[in-house]
């Protein structure tokens, strides 16, 4: 039987999910948020269930607003940052961070890496501002199995510098001591956090013939 009575952790909305760019089950159609945003909100609140958050600093980039106020309330001091999103608390390019080293407990970043071109900049960045034992949340689409770099920005991938590979998490290694990896298939099936996509359809994370799992890499500095 396929289901199409869904769950929304992120608004509590309960029914079924809309299509969303031809993905079914993807859109909740009271909060707006899609697949990936209900799996990194479930992930998150697990990790908050196990981290002191009250006294502790989190960084939130490029901020989707289904996050803001669940960090906000959890975390004991909440910061926004964009390149050139306005409202943000800071207006700065990830390829080089105005702030001192180790002070944030927590770096967000949900699908932004693979807009930028010097992501390994990026990332060495991200890790010196997190202090030892802070982590990283570091998500981006995959694409197919190798990630491929485009000479432009590909306006038909949303203005993409690269299509992430599986492969693309191993060029995180480097900047962080371990890497935790949170699967679609670990969080309720009723919170649907899988893509569907077309049973011809091919892509290395596929776990059934029309679903695509999702992967959240949380990286420990
Ligand atoms: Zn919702």
């Amino acid at each position: 039987m396929v289901q199409n009575h869904f769950h929304c952790p992120v608004c509590q909305y309960q029914g079924e999910f809309i299509a969303f760019r031809g993905r079914l089950h993807a859109q909740c159609p009271q909060c707006k948020c899609l697949e990936r945003h209900r799996l990194q909100f479930v992930i998150f609140n697990k990790l908050i269930d196990q981290l002191p958050t009250k006294s502790l600093a989190i960084l939130h980039c490029a901020p989707d607003p289904f996050f803001a106020e669940m960090l906000k309330n959890n975390f004991g001091t909440y910061e926004s940052a964009d390149i050139a999103m306005s409202g943000v608390d800071h207006q700065v390019d990830l390829q080089s961070l105005p702030f001192e080293n180790n002070r944030y407990d927590i770096v967000f970043a949900s699908h932004v890496l693979e807009h930028i071109k010097d992501d390994l900049s990026a990332l060495k960045e991200i890790s010196r501002i997190l202090r030892p034992g802070g982590l990283a949340i570091l998500p981006v689409p995959i694409i197919g199995e190798k990630t491929y770099e485009y000479d432009q920005p590909n306006p038909a991938e949303d203005y993409h510098v690269r299509a992430p590979g599986l492969d693309y998490y191993q060029r995180y290694k480097p900047y962080f001591s371990k890497i935790k990896y949170y699967r679609s298939q670990e969080i309720p099936a009723e919170n649907q956090a899988y893509v569907y996509c077309d049973s011809k359809y091919l892509h290395p994370m596929k776990y059934s013939e029309y679903q695509i799992f999702d992967l959240v890499p949380v990286c420990y500095k």
